[in-house]
């Protein structure tokens, strides 16, 4: 079969990477793709409309088209797609307004008693000042919009919230959880959950945690975090009630449903709901499912995800170090010349997504705030953290940035 995917970093190189192991599959196409996933798939550019792609998408005879980034979901590109008898993962736009709206995932959670952070939602700049000027502890300030992983301001004011734009049309202020962070994914048709392995990301810029929020630094796979029993009692307290919970109001969830998750001493509490792979989770987590994901991603949209209950994972760990332009989160240079890409993807175990590259004529240059993502598969967690950190080291670019320390909790732990 013609398989479509939809975007262009890091999770998409990841997502077509894994499709294109499928015996299913004949052809690859990707919009717009990067110059990573050219390699393995064709990529097409990008229309302004969905209905051109869907267009597009009917005449090439693409069996399965798979929407990579939150953006087109919220905007409703699987009810296009759906509404020509094509075959689209991910939510519709009803369902994808768990992400979109953090006020309309926060009511989702008060109604079917899912464990979160208490909140209140403002849409008036001097009531929401008042009130946070009212607590004695710390508070997270967030726009409510999709805002690319930058919508969230900790123990601050209103004043910086406002300068988040459309997305900060009202804002979410939610008391401060303490704790480990940890994700945790499932594959949904709306119905059956199927859990994947754990993983964890590392969100701040900065070696420590320290630094500022990103779109992720990092991430790692298995989440020791993630204890047997913590995994059944996400899936029974917050994972299906959360699916039901949806369906219950007539916004049946198919597709990736991503759960940020703080485990505190009163046990896991929702952060966020994602409506499509984390990433660079989706780097560490793709490379360790062994069964084939084409059948699980038609599963989930025809409604028969149960009779896959049985998926295959490998016993290997998984790390991935995003590689990003200096000063990223703030401005950064673009334009810089990648060597050592193929020297990277000779090392054992490592394969180098691509996130924010473009190709400039026979190089390939940096073209993001997040340019590679270096991951690596080994028998351990710390194996593959030191292969990851090895294809790093043969990776040139200038003014590169990465942490060093991608897994430092888990590793603390063993
Ligand atoms: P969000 O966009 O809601 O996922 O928030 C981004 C990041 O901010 C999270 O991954 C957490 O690291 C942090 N964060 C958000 N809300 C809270 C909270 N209530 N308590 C502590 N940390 C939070």
């Amino acid at each position: 079969m013609k398989i479509l995917v939809v975007g262009q970093g890091g999770r998409e190189h990841a997502l077509v990477w894994k499709l294109a192991q499928s015996p299913l599959v004949e052809k690859i196409y990707c919009a717009p793709g990067n110059p990573g996933i050219s390699q393995i798939a064709a990529s097409i550019p990008m229309p302004e409309r969905f209905a051109d792609l869907a267009n597009w998408a009917e005449s090439e005879s693409i069996a399965l088209t798979v929407v990579g980034p939150e953006v087109p979901l919220a905007e409703g590109i699987v009810d296009v797609f759906r509404e020509r008898g094509l075959k689209a993962f991910g939510p519709d736009k009803r369902a994808a307004h768990l992400e979109a709206s953090k006020d309309f995932a926060k009511q989702l959670m008060m109604k079917n008693d899912i464990p979160t952070a208490a909140h209140r939602t403002f849409t008036d700049a001097e009531e929401a000042m008042a009130y946070i000027e009212d607590q004695n502890t710390p508070v997270f300030v967030k726009a409510n919009g999709l805002a690319a992983g930058k919508g969230v301001i900790p123990g601050r004011t209103f004043k910086e919230a406002k300068a988040f734009g459309d997305a900060g049309d009202s804002v979410v202020i939610e008391e401060e959880l303490i704790g480990e962070e940890a994700s945790f994914t499932v594959l949904t048709d709306g119905t059956y959950c199927l859990p994947f392995v754990s993983s964890q990301d590392h969100k701040m810029s900065h070696d420590g945690d320290t630094g500022k929020n990103t779109g992720g630094m990092g991430a790692y796979s298995p989440a020791p975090v993630i204890t047997p029993e913590l995994h059944d009692y996400v899936m029974e307290r917050i994972v299906y009630p959360t699916v039901n919970g949806m369906a219950d109001i007539d916004r049946l969830f198919k597709g990736v449903l991503y759960v940020g998750l703080m485990i505190t001493d009163a046990g896991p509490k929702v952060v966020e709901f994602n409506c499509r792979f984390g990433d660079p989770e989706a780097q560490v987590l793709l490379p360790r499912l062994k069964s084939d994901l084409v059948p699980l991603l038609i599963a989930c949209i025809d409604g028969t995800l149960k009779q896959h209950a049985d998926v295959q994972w490998h016993n290997e760990a998984a790390a991935c170090i995003a590689m990003a332009s200096g000063g990223y989160p703030d401005p950064y240079q673009t334009g810089e010349v990648i060597t050592g890409l193929e020297d990277a993807n000779a090392i054992e175990g490592v394969t180098v997504f691509h996130a924010g590259t473009e190709q400039d004529g026979e190089d390939i240059v940096t073209a993001g705030g997040r340019v590679l993502g270096v991951t690596a598969v080994a028998g351990g967690l710390h194996d593959a953290i030191q292969r990851a950190y090895q294809g790093v080291s043969a990776i040139q670019f200038a003014d590169a940035h990465y942490r060093k320390d991608i897994g430092y909790r888990a590793l603390g732990r063993n």
